[in-house]
């Protein structure tokens, strides 16, 4: 395991005041921000932000990307996320879907996709997680049959992240049976049209009653074979794979960061106690330690590595810290926590008890992230 120190290069620090400026023009004064990537759903931002060439940026030029490298992806979801910035309807597509295509698509998907990707035009969402399928993923019973020209998928998936605003997406379905106990073969990605006929997306609320998640069912579906994701009997690892781009970002660290700011700005106010001060240093100190993490992992990227253990790490660690943050500020609020006050500090907060305990579920529970951090370890 490695975690190389690094710092920002010049032309790097530019790109962060880059961003700053857009998003000082961008953003509207009354811009509510969001928590990380539950913040708003806007197709608007997300084109404008794929015309200043910040959406598909892991892309090559060919598929319509920007061929950037992901030091350059991190410092722009950084910042993105620091300031609470709309990025619901493209980030997955940009985070994961994208490299995915890009890796495993044919020539026909890439360029069917990745430039709508790319352009802020194309959203995907993930259809992982079943009814009894979520750290134990080789379980899921979702199943396709081979019928001409493509495959029919029947089964239901949950916790589908805004797939009644998304367009498309990747199934995980079993496409052969369970043969000599080998669960992890059989399995295939397809790309379900989310508007398609047997497509049915119910909204399942979160505790604070608003909508994020979906249960997506799914009855004789067709999926053309050119819709196939990869191979067929690949799924497993096409899938594995995947996730480890989804575990080591700035969006497994700074979800609760926009209620820090606005504690910052709203609370303590000139008098800061010595007890706040610690309290913030405290914070401040662990969010640069966590961010130096990040970044290495990003670095080692870029150099050609596959650190997928310290990906884990970092997720297992950051997300644990996101939580702490809304506890640590939840005591320093001077009164219950209340969401209609009229205080942007305390509609945050209140937003982050509330969705909080998700962070250290989504993309991988911190047990299956230590299990996967100590079987890499160990070997
Ligand atoms: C905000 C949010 C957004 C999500 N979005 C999506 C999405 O868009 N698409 C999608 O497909 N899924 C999505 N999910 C689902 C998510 O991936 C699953 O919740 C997660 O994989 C855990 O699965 P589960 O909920 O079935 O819990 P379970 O797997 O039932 O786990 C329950 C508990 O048991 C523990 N556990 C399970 N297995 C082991 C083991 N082998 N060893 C030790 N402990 C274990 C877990 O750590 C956990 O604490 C989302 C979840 C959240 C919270």
């Amino acid at each position: 395991m490695q975690f190389g120190p690094t710092t920002l290069s010049p032309a790097e620090e530019s790109l962060r005041r880059e961003v700053r400026e857009f998003l000082a023009a961008e953003l509207p004064p009354d811009h509510r921000p969001g928590l990380g990537m539950a913040a708003r759903h806007d197709p608007d931002f997300s084109r404008k932000l794929a015309a200043r060439g910040w959406v598909g940026m892991a892309i090559p030029p060919e598929y319509g990307g920007r061929g950037r490298t992901a030091v350059d992806r991190f410092i722009v979801t950084e910042e993105l996320l620091a300031a609470g910035a709309p990025i619901g309807a493209h980030f997955v597509a940009d985070r994961q879907t994208g490299p995915a295509l890009l890796h495993y698509g044919t020539e026909q998907q890439r360029r069917t996709f990745l430039p709508a990707i790319s352009a802020g035009d194309c959203y995907f969402s993930l259809g992982m997680s079943e009814p009894d399928s979520g750290s134990d993923l080789a379980s899921v019973r979702t199943r396709a049959s081979r019928v001409e020209g493509g495959w029919t998928v029947t089964g239901t998936k949950v916790w589908t992240s805004l797939a009644h605003l998304n367009h498309f997406f990747a199934v995980l379905c079993r496409t052969s049976p369970v043969e000599d106990g080998n669960r992890h073969a059989g399995l295939s990605q397809l790309i379900v049209d989310l508007h398609a006929p047997g497509v049915t997306v119910s909204p399942i609320p979160y505790l604070d009653g608003s909508h994020h998640f979906n249960e997506v069912a799914l009855e004789d579906v067709f999926v053309p074979d050119e819709r196939v994701l990869g191979e067929i009997g690949s799924g497993w690892r096409q899938v594995t794979s995947e996730l480890a781009y989804e575990r080591s970002g700035p969006d497994r660290w700074l979800s609760t960061f926009t209620v820090l700011r606005e504690f910052l700005r709203e609370g303590p106010g000139k008098a800061v106690s010595d007890e706040e001060a610690t309290v913030v240093g405290r914070l401040a100190a662990r969010y640069w330690a966590i961010r130096q993490l990040s970044l290495a992992v990003a670095r080692a990227l870029d150099a050609g590595a596959a650190p997928a253990v310290e990906a884990a790490l970092v997720k297992e660690v950051g997300t644990r810290f996101e939580q702490e943050v809304v506890e640590v500020l939840r005591t320093c609020a001077e009164t219950e926590v209340d969401a209609d006050s009229g205080s942007l500090f305390h509609a945050l907060l209140a937003e982050a008890v509330l969705t909080g305990p998700s962070f250290t579920l989504r993309g991988g529970t911190t047990e299956i992230l230590r299990s996967v951090a100590a079987k890499g370890l160990s070997t």
